[in-house]
């Protein structure tokens, strides 16, 4: 059986005290949930957060990750962060072809493929993100585009690392505009996902991999999704920037529901 996995996004939000605010609000809230071993929890703060929000998270169970990395490992690349430098400040995720660099900073599927690969070589494990934009939805190009995007970002990747990536399915129309995917329509392309996964790379990876879900992921709407069998979690934007929601949906993906004391 999978393990939900339910990770933060925190975009290009917060300042300084609130990211440390933020983590010190998650740590505490989840050290009273007893079923917390029961699902894995990361959040991917701005990259100049990262090392405020690995002190502020030491002593817990929730992992760090950054929202993107650059395929090269030093030099003359200005502005950009390179998979050693993640590993230096304690990350062990990396978010890698998010639809906002998609589409708004305009990453190739061969960009992506390349972080892909450059983040597996140095050991950290991508949360590889898909999704088809609204008028793909519409005219029904949704598993076209689905498939495109898995087989050029997991090029080159072996069998034997499928076991450090997580995918996210994360319809563009559904990311930061309240508009959720019914749960059918995210269990059909979960499923469709798995089996491209499943032609790539066998049985024993296409049933191991996990598969997150993202799009206006509520307290209100978790539950529901992450019972779907082939949801394994959920990437999770704008209600990660709240202790109380973003627990709600760590509660929400615990299937038989949370018998303790914390506020969730
Ligand atoms: C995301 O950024 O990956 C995301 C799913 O955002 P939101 O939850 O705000 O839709």
């Amino acid at each position: 059986m999978r393990k939900k996995f339910v990770a933060g996004n925190w975009k290009m939000n917060m300042d300084a005290a609130g990211a440390k605010a933020l983590a010190i609000g998650l740590k505490e809230e989840l050290a009273k949930c007893q079923d917390a071993a029961k699902v894995d929890v990361a959040v991917c703060p701005p990259f100049v957060y990262l090392p405020l929000v690995a002190e502020a998270l030491a002593g817990s169970n929730i992992g760090l990750g950054a929202q993107d990395v650059y395929t090269e490992a030093n030099g003359a690349f200005t502005g950009e962060i390179s998979v050693d430098m993640l590993k230096d400040v304690g990350c062990q995720f990396v978010i890698i072809g998010h639809s906002e660099r998609r589409h708004v900073l305009g990453e190739s599927n061969e960009l992506i493929n390349k972080k892909v690969i450059a983040t597996l070589a140095a050991d950290l494990e991508p949360i590889f993100c898909i999704g088809e934009l609204l008028e793909e939805s519409e005219s029904n190009k949704t598993e076209a585009v689905l498939e495109m995007q898995i087989r050029k970002g997991l090029e080159n990747v072996t069998a034997g690392q499928m076991a450090k990536i997580t995918i996210a399915y994360e319809p563009v129309w559904a990311i930061g505009t309240g508009k959720t995917a019914s749960e059918q329509q995210a269990q059909d392309a979960h499923v469709f996902t798995r089996s491209i996964v499943k032609d790539m790379f066998g049985d024993d990876v296409a049933a191991a991999v996990r598969i997150q879900y993202g799009g206006s992921v509520k307290p209100a709407n978790a539950k529901g999704l992450m019972t779907q069998s082939d949801v394994d979690g959920a990437l999770v934007g704008g209600a990660a920037l709240n202790v109380e929601d973003f627990i709600g949906i760590i509660q929400g993906s615990i299937s038989r529901g949370c018998g303790c004391n914390c506020k969730c």
